[in-house]
């Protein structure tokens, strides 16, 4: 290849490419409402294949410590930075290890250590994560202008790409994506005029130079700290390792609570009114929900369900709902590139929702969470099947929640996906507007029968034309001509780089 082929309109002599990594994601679905990656593997459950094969490799993997641990129970092993260990069992968060320091055995936090003589351990790579994420990343306060890593890129498996944060004319900064190339050598270049005998050595020299590049390599990404993954076989716990310490809400079916678990870990109590719902249905659906684990999903750690009120344990969200957070003077002062962002990572969520054939129920601002960092999480996914007062689940009752549900599952009680994505279209309502209560000055009974003629909410104030597109699409009559979760995140993600289906090249 003489010169790389270009995908960007720069006109910079010896410039490299930045090669924007589209394909990376499957934008190719033609249909938005079929979803092509679903109707391949129907009958597995997501993470089965991996994790089989991890079983049968891991078991003379050797790792070394990112961090300290300290161990807090009698079957843990703690560990120092640095330390190597075998591992002799992969499963889940904590891997079964051998120190090759003390020859000591015991379960370790997965997330605390990295494959030895790899890439993995050193500071600037970010194993697993999208182009978007990269971007969420690096654009993150925490980093600046020449802040870089290397991850994977999903496609073609087994490459690597360069992302780096850039200043834009905008005054707003943006992230540059190069694609790292192969030779059969085993060496490797973004531009073909030097290559390199590895992507340390790559990274060392632009580090002295752009040479080509947007900008030099200044510092990597700032990574988040690893959390300390929940107790392995903390599932059904006492009401007495948990400390209430200060009540953050309460909603239709009992109170939340900021509460500490064994004084140490910080968690979410839900506590449920007595006969919200048996704890047999519960326990059902919960079982369901713990294996649901994602990071756009408030993680469900734990219940108690020996005595009433029962609790719900779960993951603490510093930034309490999104509903409140965007009606917040914080909320107001977001622009729209944030609210687009904020619809991309629930989008996001959705889309392991919808892969793993389950229902969310009850999607709406109020049932999604927000981070510390401003991260959007899923919550309150599936609790909806298992509630039996009347007043929710009645299409008459007073809770029930008329403004979000597609009039199937009013008329019918037909929940499925596609009336989770009706939910969606509402859901990016709220959020454009800064947490306006949908379809205003309307009576519930009003939007049933105005629904039901084919009436839609008007395009509000300051959304752009392409995003009432897509909120219309969630609102078609038909279910089977709404859209996918795995298509809406694709047109979110990329709402500022693709444009009328089209894909034009990244700045
Ligand atoms: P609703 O969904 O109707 O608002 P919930 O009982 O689900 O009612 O939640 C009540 C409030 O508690 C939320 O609005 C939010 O402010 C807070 N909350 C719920 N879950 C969490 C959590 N995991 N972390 C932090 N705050 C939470
Ligand atoms: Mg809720």
């Amino acid at each position: 290849m003489g010169c790389m082929e270009s995908v960007l309109s720069s006109s910079v002599e010896g410039k490299i490419s930045q090669q924007t990594v589209h394909t990376e994601r499957s934008h190719y679905v033609k249909d938005p409402t079929s979803n092509a990656r679903n109707s391949t593997n129907n009958s597995l459950l997501p993470g089965q294949v991996f994790q089989n094969m991890e079983e049968q490799e891991g078991a003379h993997k050797v790792v070394v410590g990112l961090y300290t641990y300290d161990s807090v129970h009698p079957d843990d092993l703690g560990f120092k930075k640095g330390d190597m260990m075998k591992i002799l069992e992969e499963h889940g968060e904590w891997w079964k290890a051998r120190s090759l320091k003390t020859n000591k055995e015991g379960f370790i936090p997965s997330n605390y250590v990295a494959q030895a003589d790899t890439m993995e351990t050193e500071d600037w790579f970010f194993k697993g994560i999208t182009r978007k994420e990269a971007e969420r990343q690096l654009l993150s306060s925490a980093n600046k202008v020449g802040s870089y890593l290397i991850r994977e890129s999903e496609m073609p498996k087994g490459t690597y790409a360069l992302s780096i944060r850039d200043a834009d004319p905008s005054g707003t900064d943006s992230v540059k994506h190069y694609k790292i190339r192969t030779l059969d050598n085993g060496g490797c270049f973004v531009s073909p005029k030097i290559s390199f005998p590895d992507i340390g050595s790559m990274i060392k020299h632009y580090h002295n130079k752009a040479d080509g590049l947007c900008r030099k390599l200044d510092r990597p990404c700032v990574k988040p700290k690893a959390q300390k993954p929940w107790d392995k076989d903390a599932w059904e716990i006492s009401k007495d390792s948990i400390r209430m310490v200060k009540k953050l809400g309460a909603g239709q079916f009992g109170e939340v609570w900021m509460a500490y678990y064994n004084n140490a870990t910080k968690v979410a109590v839900k506590t449920l009114k007595p006969g919200t719902m048996t704890v047999e249905a519960f326990m059902e659906e919960a079982n369901v929900m713990k294996t649901l684990q994602h990071h756009r999903l408030v993680r469900l750690y734990a219940v108690v369900t020996k005595s009433e009120p029962i609790y719900i344990v779960t993951e603490f969200m510093a930034n309490g709902s999104l509903l409140d957070f965007l009606k917040s003077d914080e909320g107001c002062r977001l622009q729209l590139p944030k609210l687009i962002d904020f619809s991309a990572q629930i989008a996001e969520g959705m889309a392991y929702i919808e892969k793993r054939n389950y229902i969310h129920r009850d999607l709406r601002a109020a049932n999604v969470l927000v981070s510390d960092n401003l991260l959007c999480k899923i919550a309150d996914f599936g609790l909806a099947r298992v509630i039996v007062d009347d007043e929710y689940s009645a299409r008459e009752g007073a809770k029930f929640p008329i403004k979000w549900t597609a009039p199937e599952a009013i008329n019918y009680g037909s929940f499925t996906i596609k009336s989770d994505m009706w939910s969606f279209g509402v859901l990016l309502y709220e959020i454009i507007t800064y947490g306006k209560i949908p379809y205003p000055g309307m009576s519930k009974a009003e939007v049933m029968s105005s629904v039901q003629r084919g009436y839609r909410m008007p395009q509000p104030d300051g959304c752009p034309s392409a995003l009432y597109r897509e909120m219309q699409s969630c609102w078609k009559s038909k279910p089977e001509n709404r859209p996918t979760f795995d298509y809406m995140q694709s047109v979110l993600d990329d709402f500022y780089t693709a444009t009328e289906g089209q894909y034009v090249q990244q700045p």
